[in-house]
């Protein structure tokens, strides 16, 4: 059997990866310091007996006993909010961390595919966004944490793969979303769920022209899934094209949520990129895949999820 360790497993798209490969016979290990994760994203495998949870944080020296097969590294705060209030714990999981993670896969000769963003790209020159865009990102901004973490993580994992021969992988996520996302988490589709639901107006940063590409986690995890198995080392972004200005997706979900809120703008965040669609041409071609869920459909489950949460949830939720 082989065995898997997904670190940031009581995340979002690590309690999914975690659910993908349980599903598909591996034995997994969850690790997480529930910095910006829930327990809860995870209570349905506690008991499961090929799932293991061990709670430490990847930025101290990580031990595992036995072999390891894979490591998928997705620790790291990954929401404005989160990352802007906890900056140095971003810069060390993704540097310190990745490091620690690299050694274990070199002691292992584990396969390890980390989780790089779009946000290397930062507000990008380049439209859409081709893995062969170097980016534009600031790196004493206040998203510079995050950004410069993951390109930083980028780097190292490729040093660790040339100078040690360790098979790696780089897989460049665009915005994903879907249920187990935090509703107090600040990105924009918890954010104006969270707000419907609530009878609040819809928050609109700016004047909404920035735009956005949505990837239904479902999809997300397949091409992740996909990439791991490949003998592909360089980064490929795994994300959905179709993309959508803030202003009129606030508009769908008005309509998805049947709120008669309306909307209000507040100002735009420091570096705030102005527009993000991946190109998945290389996806494509090398994985053979692309996203199947539809927005709609997507939003549609993932408005069921936020719906069925306590009213405390909901109101914990609100910033
Ligand atoms: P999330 O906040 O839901 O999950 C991250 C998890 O990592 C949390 O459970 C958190 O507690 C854990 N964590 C953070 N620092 C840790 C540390 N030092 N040690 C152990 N655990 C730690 O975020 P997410 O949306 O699931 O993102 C997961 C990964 O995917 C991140 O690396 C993120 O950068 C990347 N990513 C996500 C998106 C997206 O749209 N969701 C886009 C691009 C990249
Ligand atoms: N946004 C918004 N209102 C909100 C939350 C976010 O208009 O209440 C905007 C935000 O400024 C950005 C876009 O929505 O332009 C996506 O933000 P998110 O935090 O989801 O992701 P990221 O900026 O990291 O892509």
């Amino acid at each position: 059997m082989k065995k898997v360790l997904i670190t940031g497993a009581a995340g979002f798209l690590g309690s999914h990866l975690c659910d993908r490969f349980i599903k598909e016979g591996y034995k997994v290990i969850g690790m997480d310091n529930f910095i910006t994760g829930d327990s809860k994203n995870v209570k349905h495998l506690m008991n499961h007996s090929n799932f293991e949870f061990i709670e430490h944080d990847v930025t101290n020296f990580i031990s595992i006993d036995g072999e390891l097969d894979y490591i998928l590294h997705f620790a790291s705060p990954a929401s404005p909010i989160d990352y802007l209030k906890i900056p140095i714990q971003t810069l060390k999981v993704g540097s310190l961390g990745t490091h620690n993670l690299l050694g274990v896969a070199k002691e292992k000769n584990a396969r390890m595919l980390i989780a790089s963003t779009s946000e290397i790209y930062g507000d990008p020159l380049v439209h859409p966004q081709t893995e062969d865009y170097y980016g534009n990102v600031n790196t004493i901004g206040p998203r510079g944490v995050y950004d410069e973490a993951k390109r930083f993580q980028e780097s190292i994992t490729m040093a660790y793969h040339r100078f040690h021969g360790v098979e790696t992988r780089i897989v460049r996520i665009f915005n994903t979303y879907g249920p187990r996302m935090r509703l107090n988490d600040g990105r924009v589709i918890p954010a104006f769920m969270g707000q419907a639901l609530r009878g609040e107006d819809l928050t609109i940063f700016g004047d909404g022209s920035q735009t956005r590409s949505f990837c239904y986690i479902d999809d997300q995890v397949e091409g992740i899934y996909r990439l791991l198995l490949s003998d592909y080392v360089y980064p490929v972004n795994i994300g959905n094209p179709h993309e959508i200005s803030i202003s009129d997706f606030a508009e769908e979900i008005i309509k998805l949520t049947n709120t008669t809120q309306k909307v209000i703008y507040k100002d735009l965040p420091v570096n705030d990129p102005m527009q993000r669609q991946p190109d998945i041409s290389l996806a494509r071609k090398l994985l053979g895949w692309e996203p199947k869920v539809q927005r709609e459909e997507g939003m549609k489950i993932t408005f069921e999820y936020f719906k069925n949460l306590t009213k405390e949830d909901l109101h914990k939720s609100e910033h």
